[in-house]
């Protein structure tokens, strides 16, 4: 099969992989439809997080070519969402609600990679979750924004408590940042203030339900979204950066007793003044996002064609050309890019 192999930083390549098979009895094979290049893809990219040869991404819509014979809910032909965190939805994490903590997590980047023609997936019967039916054409970029980043800024905006009443701000304008403003519409949040210093990111911005957009950062930022707020912040922030700078952003805009879901992935060495995090006494909640617990809810909002995240994608490739949609997002040519198979 082909697939996506990041040699080094910058160095993307899509090259001939041996097709996989199924190895324990609980794994499905399946074969992609559309997968895409997340900002995470970006860190490898950069050089911010090691990359040697590593297979490439994590978010995938396909149709089951193959199953173990224990797999017992997912059925060969069937149209899949998956998250981008193995899970087995049965252990006592799952059932909490956090199945990215699950006792069988795997994440899909670090072993698997989904930048690829066939991908196996674990656990299928916990991780996998089957369409209605075979989706038309149109939804397919929405339902594989559901894989990750519409679930991430979904999780955001539930560990932020957005909801009637509450104004809502979103730190980062990048996809994940995007789909909080969308999913913090879809709650019911009364206002929702976007951080975005990009017209076309304010324009996306406002189509999935911002009402107010605020271009200045730091303590400018904190200054404008007070004055937004009666001096007393956002009762729900949403941070989707993973900077230093984008959680003490997210922190001092916020109201005491308010909540923060920060979902910006964080990296090694990154620190936050504790008697900061003392004094602001808001609620905080983030890490990555246990997207299967919202998968049967955003895919039925989504074949109901209530929500239309698949706007995200703003560029479309074949997956031989994900060399070129590395780059784009890199230089941020591209809010999100989706590679067809
Ligand atoms: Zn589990």
């Amino acid at each position: 099969m082909r697939a996506v192999v990041m040699h080094t930083p910058g160095d993307v390549r899509v090259e001939n992989r041996d097709d996989p098979t199924i190895i324990d009895q609980t794994d499905a094979i399946i074969r992609l439809t559309a997968t895409c290049i997340c900002g995470s893809d970006l860190w490898p990219y950069r050089g911010v997080e090691p990359v040697d040869h590593t297979n490439m991404g994590h978010e995938y819509v396909g149709v089951v070519e193959q199953i173990g014979t224990d797999v017992k809910t997912i059925k060969v032909g069937d149209f899949v969402v998956g998250s981008f965190v193995i899970s087995d939805n049965s252990c006592e994490i799952c059932q909490a609600g956090y199945p990215s903590k699950c006792v069988h997590a795997e994440f899909v980047s670090m072993t698997i990679g989904t930048q690829s023609e066939l991908a196996r997936i674990p656990y299928a019967d916990g991780t996998l979750v089957a369409t209605p039916g075979q989706p038309d054409a149109d939804l397919i970029p929405s339902l594989l924004a559901a894989s990750d980043v519409l679930g991430t800024g979904w999780f955001a905006a539930v560990a932020a408590e957005a909801g009637p009443g509450k104004v809502v701000a979103v730190v980062g304008d990048g996809a994940v940042g995007l789909m909080g403003v969308l999913a913090a519409k879809q709650l019911g949040a009364e206002r929702i203030i976007v951080m975005s210093r990009h017209a076309d990111r304010q324009t996306l911005a406002r189509e999935f339900g911002a009402t107010d957009i605020v271009e200045e950062r730091g303590a400018d930022g904190v200054a404008r979204i007070k004055e937004l707020t009666d001096g007393l912040g956002a009762h729900s922030v949403i941070e989707a950066v993973g900077t230093e700078e984008s959680m003490l952003q997210a922190i001092r805009s916020t109201r005491g007793g308010g909540h923060v879901g920060f979902v910006g992935v964080a990296h090694e060495g990154l620190s936050l003044p504790l008697d900061e995090l003392f004094f602001a006494e808001v609620h905080l909640l983030g890490g990555p996002a246990p997207v299967r617990r919202f998968l049967p809810d955003l895919i039925q909002r989504i074949w109901n064609r209530e929500i239309d995240p698949g706007k995200v994608f703003d560029l479309t490739l074949p997956l031989e050309d994900a060399a070129e949609g590395y780059k784009a997002m890199d230089e941020r040519r591209a809010i999100k890019v989706l590679l067809t198979i």
